[in-house]
């Protein structure tokens, strides 16, 4: 599918904090695209190998992980196993917990996964790095090798902090080790029907970004995704059987919402359920009762 000229887009899923969505995100929106006949690929980033599991690997039963790319100069296709029709993974291993300090002596440690990228010789339509919960050399990695952010987000009071944090962290490697290095956009996940907080969410971001938006950050074009991921049983119970949302449960609204996402991110309109300017406007999803399958 990958067309001459057109680039790799390369997705780092981030956010410092915990329990956000960033591995459901990655794996289903991953499943989601390649499912469409786009050639993807997932890089676990996360010493945790939660994105790994998802995908039916068991982390050190596999083969060689992201730790030998690391730290040892295995190649991505040493490492990478394909687990489904155009999706593989280059899997996680608790070992890369300890990357961090074997790296410490190496001179650009934080460029190693960009450069094993850049001589590969498989040509993806898309990347997606899951990004552990902090801003350590295994993020710097991913912020390296990407040329796009996607930041999930939850509905929810203390969303926004940390928020600024994050930003800092995108422009200072934009500005000084990777210029082609944009925030694609916000994606708010695990999102609950109807609660008035979600719309007060929605509107705090809305001006966050509208102040961003002066100027030439790498926010400057960010948005915030239509789609909302809303809260469903069959997204927290499809890890434990290492299957995307569309091998565990098709029909589920899990698997909608990623499916709409995808279309979004691919330039196209979401499912006509979020196509609606009064979700914007009142952060009110169209349907209640979001734990129903
Ligand atoms: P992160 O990678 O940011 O730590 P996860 O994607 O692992 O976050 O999500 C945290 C937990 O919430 C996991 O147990 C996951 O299965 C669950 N979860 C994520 N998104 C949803 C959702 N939309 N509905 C229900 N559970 C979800
Ligand atoms: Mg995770």
């Amino acid at each position: 599918m990958t067309m001459e000229g057109v680039t790799m887009r390369r997705i780092a899923v981030l956010n410092q904090k915990g329990g956000v969505g960033k591995t459901t995100s990655t794996v289903n929106l991953a499943a989601a695209l390649a499912q469409e006949g786009h050639k993807v690929l997932v890089i676990d980033l996360d010493p945790q190998a939660h994105a790994t599991l998802h995908l039916g690997l068991l982390p050190g039963r596999s083969g060689p992980s992201l730790y030998e790319i690391l730290t040892q100069g295995l190649s991505v296709a040493e490492v990478r196993r394909t687990v489904a029709p155009n999706l593989s993974i280059v899997g996680s291993h608790i070992d890369l917990a300890g990357a961090e300090l074997e790296l410490l002596g190496t001179v650009g440690r934080e460029v190693i996964l960009r450069d094993q990228l850049a001589a590969d010789e498989e040509q993806y339509d898309f990347v997606l790095m899951d990004c552990p919960p902090s801003l350590s050399v295994l993020t710097l990695n991913a912020l390296c090798a990407a040329n796009e952010v996607m930041i999930p987000l939850q509905a929810h009071f203390l969303a926004l902090h940390g928020l600024s944090k994050l930003l800092e962290t995108v422009n200072l490697v934009s500005k000084r080790v990777n210029r082609d290095l944009k925030v694609g956009g916000v994606v708010l996940c695990l999102y609950d029907a109807g609660t008035r907080h979600g719309g007060e969410v929605v509107e705090d971001l809305q001006e966050f970004f509208s102040a961003k938006k002066k100027g030439t950050s790498p926010w400057a074009d960010a948005k915030l995704y239509k789609t909302r991921i809303r809260r469903n049983i069959r997204l927290a119970e499809c890890p434990s059987f290492g299957q995307s949302i569309f091998q565990y449960a098709p029909t589920s609204r899990g698997a909608e919402d990623y499916a709409s996402l995808a279309s979004e991110v691919l330039g196209r309109a979401p499912a006509s359920l979020w196509d609606d300017e009064d979700v914007d406007a009142e952060g009110t999803p169209p349907a209640a009762g979001a734990d129903a399958a």
